[in-house]
C-alpha cells in the first residue's frame, strides 16, 4: 500500500508540482489548501505523513501543528518562506519532524518526505540503543562501549538526548552549553556535533542518533543508517 501524504498547500501551482513529484515516488498525495479543513481531515484519513505550510487561510500552519499534536504523533514536515523562521519555530517546540524552506527543489521535498517517513516506520527503529549518561564523572557509554568524549560533546549529547526527537536550533545548544554567554561560532558547534557523531558511528555504524535538521539544529533520535537519498 503506498503511504498516504497530505500536502496542505494554498498555492495550487505548488501543490500540484509536490504532488506529481509524490505520485513519481510511489506515494499516494493528497491536497488540501485551506487550514480549516486540516484536522478533520487526518483524523479521518489518517496520513502516513503531512506537508504543512506556514501561512494559509483559515488556519495557519503552527495552530494546525499544535492541534494535531495533542491528539497524533502523524510526522509533520513544516514549509516556511522564510529561513530565518525556522528558528523562532523551533523556539515554539511544535513537535515538527522537519522544516523545509522556500524556494525548494521538489526532489529534495520528496527525499525529506522519505527520509522522515523511514524515521518513523517502527521496524526501522533499532531497540538495541543503549545510551548510559554518567553526569559526576562525564563519561558516555553506548552499548556498553565508553565512548570517550570531551566535556562540550558530554554536554551535548546530554542535551540532544534528553528529549529524544526534540529539534534544538544551534542558539538553543549554544545556550545550553556556554551559559557564560561566551561567543563561540556557529561552526564550533558544528565541528562538535561532527566530532561527536564520529565517535557514536565507531561504536554503532549502523545506526544513527544525532542529526542535523535543515542546518539550523540538532536532534537526537535512534534510527537505522539511512541510504542516501
Ligand atoms: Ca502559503
Amino acid at each position: 500500500m503506498p503511504q498516504k501524504i497530505l500536502i496542505v498547500e494554498d498555492e495550487p501551482r505548488l501543490a500540484d508540482l509536490l504532488a506529481s513529484y509524490a505520485s513519481q515516488a510511489g506515494l499516494e498525495p493528497h491536497c488540501l489548501n485551506n487550514g480549516l479543513e486540516v484536522q478533520l481531515w487526518v483524523e479521518r484519513e489518517r496520513p502516513d505523513l503531512i506537508l504543512l505550510d506556514l501561512m494559509l487561510p483559515g488556519k495557519d500552519g503552527v495552530t494546525i501543528c499544535r492541534e494535531i499534536r495533542r491528539t497524533s504523533e502523524v510526522p509533520i514536515i513544516m514549509v516556511t518562506a522564510r529561513v530565518e523562521e525556522i528558528d523562532r519555530l523551533l523556539g515554539l517546540e511544535l513537535g515538527a519532524d522537519d522544516y523545509i524552506c522556500k524556494p525548494f527543489s521538489p526532489r529534495e521535498v520528496i527525499a525529506r518526505v522519505k527520509a522522515v517517513l523511514r524515521r518513523a516506520s517502527p521496524q526501522q527503529r533499532p531497540s538495541s540503543v543503549e545510551l548510559v549518561l554518567d553526569q559526576e564523572r562525564y563519561k558516555a557509554s553506548l552499548n556498553h562501549h565508553d565512548l570517550e568524549l570531551t566535556a562540550v560533546e558530554f554536554q551535548l549529547l546530554t542535551l540532544l538526548a534528553s528529549k529524544p526527537g526534540r529539534i534544538y536550533s544551534r542558539d538553543q545548544v549554544m545556550d545550553q552549553i556556554y551559559p557564560d554567554q561566551r561567543v563561540v561560532s556557529d561552526r564550533t558547534i558544528d565541528s562538535h556535533i561532527k566530532k561527536l557523531r564520529k565517535k557514536i558511528a565507531r561504536v554503532l555504524p549502523e545506526v544513527e542518533l544525532v542529526h542535523s535538521v535543515y542546518s539550523v539544529g540538532y536532534k537526537y533520535e535512534a534510527y537505522q543508517a539511512a541510504e542516501k537519498p
